[in-house]
């Protein structure tokens, strides 16, 4: 990539979108070109004019249905970007990494690729692209939001700097916010609602270490039937359920010696309730059915009544807390640390119109790209993130809004 020149087109204009774009806008000295391209172009002018408004910065915008790779390439071949930042929908994320090794584009995501009749998320589908990004010599950088994303750079971190053995790590998320109304989902409310209907699955290193995932297996149980009361920072004691994450897949492969992987997210007693009783009924399902003659997803049904999360970001108060709780040796004694950030919703939608799980996201994949169009993490071929230097990543979050901290626990 040529230094100075660095022009990267993002595909999605939702709540991630808008937070990458703004962001963006603001990084004059590393990106001298932005173009948005989403489905609805409406959405993509709408968010260039804010930023404009805002940063005095322009954005140029285009229209693409990003599940056609011909298009998407097309598009790649029209603006000629560097980089692709996917904040789209991870079902796009395969059609998106074709059109890359097409156009020859480096790649970068934050949610690994989920099939759109399978409630499955799996990094097998893009790890497959391994050999093409490397003999393309571009690169992939998988995974760049908050968990996945900043969670992984926690872990490499604690294992380059903090720990000499890393025993069991904890990945908790917690959204003390409030968004005022009776049910809404943080993000698009399909994935959301796939992610956590799903059993949970944690895991764990065989005795022996000759288990066929990474020497250890997966361990499954019930949906939400495992929880833990955390005391997360500045937000208090909340509770915690145990759910499959996409991050745990690559982490046991890439943090030497871990024991055990487990993920764990607070949800009130609200929303489990609604939850439940739409999971009952069927709203939640992917199963198409007929309705007066026209075949309907539940979900995509439902996502339709819920709240845009994009529009929630206005109103919303509180904030998010989430980090990695890692326990291991140094210098021959345990030792257990807390490594997290806190976000606030009203400040982050000062700053970008959006809420803090879009902000924490956006921000991450920022940083992520930064560091691809800076060279300071280069390489051909398909990375998780913290298969790279979590240093120089970790310094740009804390300066672009992402403080962390590690607490002795
Ligand atoms: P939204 O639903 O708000 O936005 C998704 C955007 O993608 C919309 O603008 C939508 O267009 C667009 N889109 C959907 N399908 C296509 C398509 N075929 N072609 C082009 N554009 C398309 O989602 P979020 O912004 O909340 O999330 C974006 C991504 O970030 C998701 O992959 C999500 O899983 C991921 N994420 C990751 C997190 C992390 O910490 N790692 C946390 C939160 C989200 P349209 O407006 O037409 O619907």
């Amino acid at each position: 990539m040529e230094l100075g020149v660095s022009k990267v087109l993002i595909i999605g204009a939702g709540g991630v979108g808008r937070v990458v774009a703004h962001k963006c806008s603001r990084l004059n000295d590393v990106i001298s070109d932005i173009v948005l391209a989403s489905r609805t172009k409406s959405r993509c002018d709408e968010i260039a004019a804010e930023v404009k408004e805002m940063t005095g910065r322009t954005i140029v915008t285009d229209q693409v249905d990003a599940d056609d790779v011909e298009a998407t390439t097309a598009l790649l071949r029209k603006h000629r970007p560097q980089l692709v930042i996917n904040v789209a929908l991870p079902y796009q994320d395969l059609s998106i990494m074709d059109a890359c090794l097409a156009a020859g584009v480096h790649y970068l995501d934050t949610a690994n690729y989920e099939p759109p009749d399978e409630a499955k998320f799996e990094y097998k589908w893009q790890w497959a692209y391994q050999d093409r990004f490397r003999e393309a010599g571009l690169m992939a950088l998988l995974g760049s939001g908050f968990d996945p994303g900043v969670t992984n750079v926690f872990c490499a971190y604690a294992q380059k700097s903090l720990f000499d053995e890393i025993h069991t790590i904890d990945i908790l998320d917690c959204n003390a916010g409030n968004h005022g109304h009776p049910f809404a989902t943080n993000f698009n409310p399909e994935i959301n609602i796939r992610e956590i209907t799903q059993p949970g699955r944690y895991w764990e290193r065989s005795p022996d270490g000759s288990g066929e995932v990474a020497g250890g297996e997966w361990k499954t149980i019930e949906p939400m039937s495992m929880h833990w009361d955390f005391d997360f920072p500045e937000v208090g004691v909340h509770r915690a359920y145990l759910l499959y994450h996409e991050e745990l897949e690559s982490l046991c492969r890439n943090i030497r010696g871990v024991q055990r992987i487990r993920f764990w997210m607070t949800f009130s007693e609200n929303y489990l309730t609604h939850l439940r009783v739409l999971q009952n009924v069927g709203m939640t399902s992917i199963e198409p059915v007929n309705f007066e003659g026209r075949e309907i997803v539940p979900i995509q049904f439902l996502k339709a009544l819920l709240p845009d999360p994009a529009s929630l970001a206005k109103n919303y108060t509180g904030k998010t807390s989430i980090g990695c709780l890692v326990e291991g040796i140094k210098d021959g004694s345990k030792k257990r640390v807390f490594i997290y950030n806190v976000c606030d919703h009203e400040a982050a939608y000062a700053e970008t119109r959006s809420q803090a799980i879009s902000y924490t996201t956006g921000v991450p994949a920022v940083c992520g790209a930064v560091m691809m169009l800076t060279q300071k993490w280069k390489g051909a071929g398909v990375f998780n993130i913290e298969q790279l230097d979590p240093d120089p990543f970790l310094e740009l979050l804390a300066q672009q809004g992402l403080p962390w901290h590690v607490e002795q626990r």
